[in-house]
């Protein structure tokens, strides 16, 4: 598919969703409408009031027949997600505060809803963790809607789309990704949106290729030009000459079929030529990614973070709440163990009830464990859940952002309270419950020997290790250039964390985005760690890699790159030596390309 007429463009993005297609272009107007400012007179309040609440119910309609709609099994599991923009739609803070900002504000629905959801944006813009603060978009989708509804102008149809269309959007709603799967679109692009936001995360799981975040994409391309979407790059080629087009239909064959070879390995022993076993562990963020880890071949939930569940509410989730969700991990994943992870909020703002300051430096402020520290009861709620469900399967205890002794014995004194309390109350758990502390803060891993003997066993967060080790902020794209796994003062660091946990007989993870690379396998297993715990499609292409490795080489290469001074340095070592030892898998591009 060529456009003589049109000069080639290319575009960079971020790649959301991997797969190559070619179409045509479609623009799907979703710009933000317009919000009307208006005061309004005190008898005027009442019929204000009402046309926010049918705005409302009519979104909660358009919802609900998407959701009718529906049939494939594949597709209905994504529900959770509609689910979600239903309970902002029953959230009392954004219905309730609306009606109260239009009755003692006296102004028109529209610019009372546009004040109440820029507090709620306000709120989620200090959140530091990206997965979280990406759950704006959902509040934002859902305002969206209502505005729509309350303006009178009605969304572009994606259910009318037809024919082999490219969709071409400034953002698109988990909604608009599902009705794209139902029409069979090959492809979407957007202007905006991240990795982890809930479009992307769809787009993913339904197999839509998909680049977002191109800034551009909605001035630049015209409706009817041409259009390549390299979902692994993340770059989109407008109007592409012979040439290009023909190196992209040869490049995806090649892809399909490493793609296709790739999936054999999800069931097969996570063991290399000579014999090394490295456990293969899910990171998962909801209980309904459980199928998804099962069916790539994880041996273990790795990481469960549990931020998710207090998000999107005015309340707390109870025990009860958490003990039937981290029940339903431990027995789906049974007879195999899930790690989860005790709260990680990167600042509490979300927790608005508990009203701590802003913090001039979230990262390096009351996160994680000094958070659940400094509120023992919301800790314990959290740990009796835990405690109750292990009762159900082989549930391990992780605490984050550990930086000393001290928090992890207060962590386990708070820990055994809840035991005791569970056990006066006759309620059942496991006795025996292994505990592990996240090494993501260098003290920690300075003091990896003391720790050990306090723990079950260690789990390396190399996003956040990185990041505080290196003084790179791991969200500021400024000084992303900076943010270097291969680092030799990380590997120094892990390969010393490693040594103390098994000195002290204790296993050792990683579990940060690093473990999904299959190009740091030999390194991996030269330090000699226990498990890489990762996002389930990155299992099976990590287990070829591993399958095709040797331990011993492994060893060699760390004392090869030990050598080398540089992170560049060493990563160039290990991307050639990987080029040549894999030529199929890396000359092509393919697994660098995704990490770029
Ligand atoms: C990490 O820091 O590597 C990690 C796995 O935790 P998170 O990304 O949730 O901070
Ligand atoms: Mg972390």
């Amino acid at each position: 598919m060529v456009n003589q007429e049109s000069t080639k463009q290319e575009l960079k993005g971020i790649a959301a969703s991997s797969g190559i297609v070619m179409g045509r272009a479609f623009l799907v107007h979703r710009g933000r409408v317009s919000v009307p400012h208006k005061a309004i007179e005190a008898p005027q309040i009442a019929a204000e009031i009402k046309r926010f609440t049918r705005a409302i119910e009519k979104s909660k309609h358009q919802l609900r027949e998407i959701k009718e709609k529906i049939l494939a099994e594949e597709v209905r599991r994504h529900f959770f997600i509609l689910d979600v923009h239903l309970m902002i739609l029953e959230d009392k803070m954004l219905i309730q505060d609306t009606i109260e900002a239009i009755e003692t504000r006296r102004i028109n629905a529209e610019w009372a809803l546009d004040i109440i959801i820029g507090k709620l944006n306000d709120a989620f813009d200090t959140i530091e963790d990206e997965y979280l603060r990406e759950r704006k978009n959902d509040l934002n989708y859902v305002a969206q809607r209502i505005f729509r509804n309350l303006v009178g102008r009605g969304y572009d149809d994606l259910a009318k789309i037809k024919g082999d269309v490219i969709v071409v959007a400034h953002d698109l709603s988990p909604a608009d990704t599902i009705q794209m799967n139902l029409n069979n679109v090959p492809g979407f692009i957007t202007d905006i949106g991240g990795r982890v936001s809930h479009t992307a995360i769809l787009a993913r799981s339904l197999g839509i290729p998909a680049v977002v975040g191109l800034e551009t994409a909605t001035s630049l391309v015209n409706g009817e030009d041409i259009l390549i979407i390299d979902g692994y790059a993340g770059t989109v080629i407008i109007n592409p000459d012979e040439a290009t087009s023909e190196e992209y239909v040869e490049r995806r064959r090649q892809i399909r079929l490493l793609e296709r070879e790739v999936l054999k390995y999800a069931t097969l022993p996570a063991e290399t030529r000579d014999g090394y076993r490295i456990r293969m562990g899910a990171n998962i963020e909801l209980a309904e990614e459980l199928p998804m880890a099962i069916s790539h071949g994880a041996e273990g939930i790795g990481l469960y973070r549990t931020e998710i569940l207090y998000l999107n509410r005015e309340d707390l989730p109870s025990e009860e709440e958490q003990f039937q969700t981290y029940k339903s991990i431990v027995e789906g994943i049974a007879p195999r163990s899930a790690v989860i992870r005790t709260l990680d909020v990167g600042g509490d703002k979300f927790l608005s009830k508990y009203g701590y300051d802003h913090e001039v430096n979230p990262a390096l402020g009351l996160r994680a464990i000094r958070f659940s520290l400094k509120e023992p009861q919301l800790f314990k709620v959290q740990l009796r859940g835990m405690l109750r469900a292990s009762a159900f399967g082989k549930l391990k205890i992780l605490f984050p952002m550990i930086s000393g002794i001290a928090e992890i014995r207060k962590a386990k004194a708070i820990l055994e309270e809840a035991k005791e309390e569970l056990m006066g109350e006759g309620v059942p758990f496991d006795e025996g419950i292994e505990v592990g502390a996240m090494i993501e803060i260098p003290s920690a891993s300075i003091i990896a020997d003391a720790l050990a003997n306090e723990v079950d066993f260690f789990s390396i967060g190399t996003n956040d290790l990185i990041q505080y080790a290196l003084a790179i902020d791991r969200i500021n794209e400024h000084v992303s250039y900076l943010y270097e796994p291969l680092h030799p003062a990380i590997l120094r660091m892990i390969k010393g964390v490693v040594e103390a946990g098994h000195r002290a007989g204790i296993e050792v993870a990683i579990c940060g985005e690093m473990a999904a690379d299959p190009a740091y396998i030999p390194i991996f297993l030269g330090l000699g760690l226990d498990e890489l715990s990762m996002t389930p499609f990155y299992i099976p292409r990590v287990k070829k890699i591993l399958r095709s490795s040797s331990y011993e080489d492994g060893k060699q290469l760390l004392d090869e790159i030990s050598r080398l001074s540089t992170a560049a340095e060493i990563e160039d070592y290990v991307k050639g030596m990987m080029a040549k030892r894999f030529p199929d898998d890396f000359s092509l591009g393919y697994y660098w390309a995704e990490r770029a």
